[in-house]
């Protein structure tokens, strides 16, 4: 059998490994970089979270998005599965916090180095390779690829989605399912920084473990709590990135974010402790009482968005006064302007629906020996190593299924 696997980054490579087992296979990898693996390179900042050291159960309550389309392929090919796996290429891993697991040499590059020389030799590696087309012609699949065009029985898109295109993953394997008539769910960032309306210039740079929330139309739909990393454009650092993850919504301008800077501070505590504030330190100025609470740079935004006078001594706070500082900090409002742009996003939301795929296989319902595996299919994750092991456990079982057919 004769099998073209398109992109050569996580999935696809993955894919390719499992399938060399197989002298019945011909394999052929198209890429189109100089070389496979370059988004795996910066995963992790370098370091490569390959995977998440949990059972499926867990893996799967990790997956906001389609998680139950990823039931068979996860049980199918855990995450110790890939443990296992790293070590017989004689890779050891260790298991960090949270249950991140990463090569022990902390490099990326010793994957990618394991992975292409398991390769090398035992498939049709081309390199520098944008495959352009896709043409179904008599069950089998014409490609056309610089200038020229093969012909093969079965075809895998492991093209990624739009984040980093630099890396090379840039909407092709969209354009090859709208061509084949497979319906695509628009693509949208996540596991990203999100843009806000207020000039927050003043903020840039400042931290806070707060707990966030997402609001559309006045109603909480759903939360994160943990650190804040303010940007001159918005929030971001890791509740921003799950935020963005947890939101189903596609447009989320004119929606809010609302920031609990206390989020181990009841309301009716808060108000405690601030009028104990009043009572002990009649002469200090509010800016003081807030401070007690959050940075000073983050207490001079608040009190200066509010108009509040920084230098209004505690012993002349209002009840109403108090008030507005629960107000401010446990449900500050940001308007939404939107997701950071797609480009610098962790991962694309959308893809091929996964209505148009056979969960076991990821072969399209539709059209027999197509498949789609990694991130052009509609599923991602939440960081910690859950996207890479999406990427692997697709390409295991559309792998295991070519080799039935052979
Ligand atoms: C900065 C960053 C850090 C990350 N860190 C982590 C992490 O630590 N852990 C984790 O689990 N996930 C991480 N991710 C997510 C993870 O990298 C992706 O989920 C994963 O790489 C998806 O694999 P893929 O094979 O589907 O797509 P990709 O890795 O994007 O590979 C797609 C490949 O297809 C090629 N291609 C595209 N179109 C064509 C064409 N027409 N012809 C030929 N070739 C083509 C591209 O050049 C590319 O090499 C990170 C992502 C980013 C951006």
């Amino acid at each position: 059998m004769k099998v073209a696997i398109i992109g050569g980054g996580a999935s696809g490579v993955f894919c390719a490994l499992q399938l060399a087992k197989n002298n019945n296979v011909q394999v052929t990898l198209y890429e189109k970089n100089e070389t496979t693996l370059k988004k795996l390179l910066i995963t992790g900042h370098g370091r490569c979270n390959v995977t998440n050291f949990v059972d499926s159960k867990t893996f799967l309550e990790n997956v906001p998005h389609n998680s139950k389309f990823l039931y068979t392929s996860i049980n199918k090919f855990q995450p110790y599965d890939m443990i296992e796996y790293l070590n017989s290429l004689q890779m050891k891993t260790v298991v960090q916090e949270n249950n991140r697991v990463f090569p022990i040499s902390n490099k990326a590059i010793t994957i990618k180095n394991a992975f292409d020389s398991n390769i090398n030799g035992k498939i049709n590696l081309c390199l520098n390779s944008k495959v352009e087309q896709i043409v179904l012609n008599n069950n089998k699949f014409d490609l056309f690829v610089n200038n020229s065009h093969q012909i093969f029985d079965c075809v895998v898109v492991a093209t990624g989605g739009l984040s980093y295109p630099t890396t090379g993953s840039d909407g092709d394997g969209y354009k090859f399912a709208k061509n084949l008539n497979i319906k695509i769910i628009k693509p949208r960032p996540s596991l990203c920084a999100l843009r806000v309306k207020q000039n927050i210039k003043n903020l840039e740079g400042s931290s806070v473990f707060c707990e966030l929330f997402y609001s559309k139309d006045n109603k909480i739909k759903c939360s994160s709590k943990g650190n804040l990393i303010f940007t001159s454009f918005g929030v971001s650092g890791p509740v921003a990135f799950n935020l963005s993850s947890k939101i189903e919504e596609h447009s989320v301008c004119n929606d809010d974010l609302i920031v609990d800077f206390v989020p181990e501070i009841s309301f009716d505590e808060l108000r405690n402790k601030i009028l104990n504030y009043k009572q002990n330190n009649s002469k200090r100025y509010l800016i003081h009482c807030v401070n007690e609470f959050v940075s000073l740079k983050i207490a001079n935004y608040l009190l200066d968005y509010v108009k509040l006078n920084k230098k209004m001594q505690c012993a002349n706070l209002s009840n109403e006064n108090v008030n507005q500082i629960i107000q401010l900090l446990k449900r500050f409002k940001f308007n939404i302007e939107n997701f950071d742009n797609i480009e610098r996003a962790t991962i694309t939301r959308g893809g091929v629906d996964v209505a148009e795929l056979n969960p076991q296989s990821f072969e399209c319902k539709k059209i027999n020996n197509l498949y789609f595996i990694g991130e052009v299919v509609d599923v991602d994750g939440f960081s910690g190593g859950f996207n890479l092991q999406i990427a692997f456990s697709s390409a295991y079982a559309c792998a295991m299924d070519i080799l039935k057919k052979c």
